[in-house]
């Protein structure tokens, strides 16, 4: 049987059986991420040379419920991570701290006895949510963090996230984009770190925004 070229591999927070630390996904994220991959055409290069792309030469989406990323997406070809849109309620803070002390990244200030988050750190694990005891902090919408690029192997490097969180929908149409180049630009040798990130040029191919 052969060998799909893309590979999606989700942590157990996407799945039914979940885990507790798990961003809620739209519903059908996952599974319109793998018609996705399932409907994209093998790269035709690969298809030229009458074989298909070894396991190290495929191109492998990650996506991950939670900053923790325990489908590793910043070693992937392209990793999607959920992340909560938290915001404070300042009128309802009563400066208690148990946001601050929840908070894993430091992303929790707090100004004139008032809690506020400082979006640059703030990874959108929702821990802070669930630590207020007055309810002073309100999840936004699921948002998606998308790092383009990375791999292991004989070239190793992280993944270079997108400075903007992305709608779902958004990120799926950023999948589908990322999918059509490795369709046509994929070949040996070539992994899609070198198509999103080509050699001597800076920045990202224009393709990569809507
Ligand atoms: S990445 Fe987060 S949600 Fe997914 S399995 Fe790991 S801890 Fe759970
Ligand atoms: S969502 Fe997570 S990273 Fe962001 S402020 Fe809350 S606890 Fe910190
Ligand atoms: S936990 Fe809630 S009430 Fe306490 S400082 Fe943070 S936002 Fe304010």
């Amino acid at each position: 049987m052969p060998h799909s070229p893309y590979i999606l591999e989700c942590c157990r927070g996407v799945k039914p059986s979940g885990c507790t630390r798990a961003v809620a996904l739209p519903g059908d994220f996952a599974e319109e991420l793998a018609a996705l991959l399932a409907r994209t055409p093998p790269p035709g290069a690969y298809a030229a040379l009458g074989r298909e792309p070894r396991h190290h030469e495929r191109f492998r989406v990650s996506l991950c419920a939670c900053p923790n990323g325990c489908a590793r997406p910043h070693v992937a070809d392209l990793g999607l991570v959920a992340a909560v849109d938290v915001r404070v309620e300042a009128a309802a803070c009563t400066g208690c701290g148990a946001c601050l002390a929840a908070c894993p990244d430091g992303a929790v200030v707090r100004t004139d006895g008032v809690a506020a988050i400082d979006a640059a750190r703030c990874l959108g694990c929702g821990h802070c949510l669930a630590a207020c005891p007055a309810g002073a902090m309100a999840a936004g919408p699921t948002l998606i963090r998308a790092l383009l690029g990375g791999r292991l192997g004989r070239r190793p490097r992280l993944g270079v996230e997108l400075r903007e969180r992305l709608a779902p929908r958004s990120a799926l149409n950023l999948a589908g984009r990322c999918l059509r180049a490795c369709a046509d630009g994929l070949r040996p040798g070539l992994r899609f770190g070198d198509i999103v990130f080509p050699a001597g040029k800076p920045g990202l191919p224009a393709w990569v925004w809507p």
